[in-house]
């Protein structure tokens, strides 16, 4: 007897090729440990699992302009560059983040056409990265790349994003904070990488940032974001949600400062699921391997 799916992942080995240079944390180890814990997790039977495909030209061409586009791609071809003082392309760059960003769509398609939750655990992260400028690890808008994708449906009009990674979305926020069909939460350590994300940066009110400082209790972090998800989602329902999901916002990462645990992921994803509409879970940061393990087997568990 086959029992239902729990969930869907979406990866490509062209995720652990890619390299920032040697001693990067944003390093193919972090992917390599993911799958280490989903092939030995209890569930591994109901997971379903996908090649995550090539974003299209015309996907990235709605988020980044086509110089930074090929920018890439060249940078990649010729063999790897030094993009920013933490950002460089190697020779598997440029197709690790069409993958990177073809996973993102794909896991919100399968949220939405099957019900069913979808986790895109690939690398390059994304929501570092603007318009024209690559930076902090990222090279194109994994999550903007596949909103803008899902808002070409007519069933997805309304999307929430929700950003936990320790880290500012300053890419996601740049790219959506003129869109009122998009709303953007981000919960991130302050002052920090990269300096932006202030309470007061609203977009057209469809923005909520939340800087706190390192060190507060869990449940602090945790509550703060719970009643930003509420004041969000008072007066609007998404029709999709779409996690990105940094782990470096756990206790112990070795970039930051924050103290969440495994059941708070879990409580956040449970308060995203009770709109009972689709939710996608987009893989961003994350620095300890051990705490990659298990702060997505809890996200997993609980999307289930
Ligand atoms: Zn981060």
């Amino acid at each position: 007897m086959k029992e239902e799916t729990l969930i869907h992942i979406i990866t490509h080995p062209k995720c652990l090729e890619h390299s920032g240079g040697p001693g990067h944390p944003e390093s193919p180890e972090r992917i390599g440990a993911i799958m280490t814990m989903l092939n030995a997790a209890p569930w591994k039977d109901r997971l379903t699992w996908h090649e995550a495909p090539e974003a299209t030209g015309e996907q990235l061409e709605r988020v980044h302009s086509s110089l930074y586009i090929e920018m890439i791609r060249s940078s990649s071809e010729a063999g790897g560059r030094q993009l920013d003082p933490d950002t460089a392309t190697n020779h598997a760059s440029w197709e690790a983040a069409l993958r990177a960003a073809g996973a993102a769509v794909l896991a919100c398609e399968l949220a939405i056409d099957r019900g069913e939750g979808a986790f895109a655990a690939v690398r390059p992260p994304g929501h570092h990265a603007l318009a024209g400028r690559a930076m902090g690890f990222c090279l194109f808008s994994n999550v903007v790349v596949a909103v803008r994708e899902m808002l070409e449906r007519p069933e997805a009009g309304q999307i929430l994003i929700v950003d936990w990674d320790v880290h500012h979305g300053n890419g996601t926020q740049a790219l959506v904070e003129d869109d009122p069909r998009i709303r953007f939460i981000s919960l991130h350590q302050w002052p920090h990488y990269p300096g932006t994300g202030a309470e007061e940066e609203r977009g057209v009110g469809n923005v909520w940032n939340l800087p706190r400082p390192p060190g507060l209790a869990p449940e602090q972090y945790r509550d703060d974001l719970l009643a930003a998800i509420g004041e969000a989602t008072s007066d609007w329902v998404p029709d999709l949600v779409v996690v990105s999901a940094g782990f470096d916002s756990m206790a112990g990462d070795p970039l930051a400062g924050f103290t969440l645990r495994e059941e708070d992921y879990a409580a956040i994803t449970a308060e995203l699921l009770s709109f009972g509409k689709p939710l996608a879970g987009v893989l961003e940061g994350g620095y300890s391997l051990e705490n990659l393990r298990s702060g997505v087997a809890a996200f997993l568990e609980a999307l289930s």
